[in-house]
């Protein structure tokens, strides 16, 4: 049990780009973490991403070779969701789809604890959505990590309508002991960063479009005459292109569609082809 005593044992769902990563930054803090994908090459490729990044950390004397062989040893996979039954707080980090994640909860719920928290990595649904006709949904909210989950400092913790101050302070309290800011953001389409940030892509994506300007030339200018570590770009292609798209489709629907926010066709045909 944690100093504050309110996290033993995570779970994390999703073994992608921010699973992996909050499975690390867990393990890195001391916490033992169960790790659980549908897809066995998923898990198997996060075991191996998380050694790799762990050892490059040693390499470069971020972490002692112990203290890097330790975080190693606290991740273990799931290969059953039941596996995550002895956590205290569950972290969701599977694809950016409303039904796939409310089936999800349904299916976890019965197995928890009554005090596990719940928590989502959704960027742009809403929490309230997810909770939907689950029977506890005072102990469901949003923790919003941000990538890479073990160097970025913000989580937004959202709180649904429903959400109960107990769980969000102990929420609140977690993100804490992760080293982190957290901030709290209310139930709003694409909370606080994903929102303000959303014409940044957007924008990028029409200069594109409509001038013919290259992917690479506007990312130079945004980053080396802008002032930012790097171009809308690149950025998309980091988060994930997939992912970006997903995240813009949510946010321009729960809106009710306005022209300034409709996702760009550039991305669109990049993400089917
Ligand atoms: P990803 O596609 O890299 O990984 C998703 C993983 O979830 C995959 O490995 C997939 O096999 C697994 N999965 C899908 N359905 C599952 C299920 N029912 N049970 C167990 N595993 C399942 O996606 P990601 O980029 O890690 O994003 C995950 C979530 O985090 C999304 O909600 C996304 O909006 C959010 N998010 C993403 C970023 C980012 O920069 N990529 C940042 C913050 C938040």
């Amino acid at each position: 049990m944690s100093s504050s005593g309110t996290v033993g044992t995570v779970g994390v769902v999703g073994a992608g780009t921010m699973g992996r990563g909050i499975a690390q930054l867990c393990a890195q803090k001391g916490f033992p973490v169960l790790l659980h994908d549908v897809s066995t090459e998923a898990a198997e490729k996060a075991a191996r991403v998380i050694q790799d990044d762990l050892s490059s950390s040693a390499t470069k004397g971020a972490l002692t070779p112990e203290e890097a062989a330790q975080a190693r040893s606290r991740v273990r996979p799931a290969a059953a969701l039941e596996e995550l039954a002895s956590a205290d707080i569950v972290i969701e980090a599977i694809f950016e789809d409303l039904a796939a994640k409310r089936e999800l909860f349904a299916r976890l719920e019965p197995l928890l604890k009554p005090r596990a928290i719940l928590a989502t990595n959704t960027s742009s649904l809403a929490v309230g959505a997810i909770a939907e006709g689950s029977p506890s949904p005072g102990r469901i909210l949003g923790m919003h990590f941000f990538n890479p989950a073990t160097m970025m400092r913000l989580i937004e913790v959202v709180r649904a309508p429903l959400t109960e101050e107990g769980a969000f302070r102990r929420a609140w309290a977690f993100a804490l002991e992760l080293g982190k800011t957290p901030v709290e953001a209310k139930d709003t389409p694409g909370f606080i960063v994903n929102r303000v940030v959303r014409p940044f892509y957007l924008q990028a994506q029409s200069v594109a479009g409509e001038g013919g300007t290259s992917f690479e030339r506007i990312d130079n200018e945004v980053r080396d005459l802008g002032g930012l570590p790097m171009g809308p770009f690149k950025l998309m292609d980091l988060i994930g292109l997939d992912v970006n798209l997903a995240i813009s489709r949510s946010i321009y629907q729960a809106l009710k569609k306005p022209e300034r926010l409709k996702p760009h066709f550039i991305q669109e045909r990049l993400v089917e082809a």
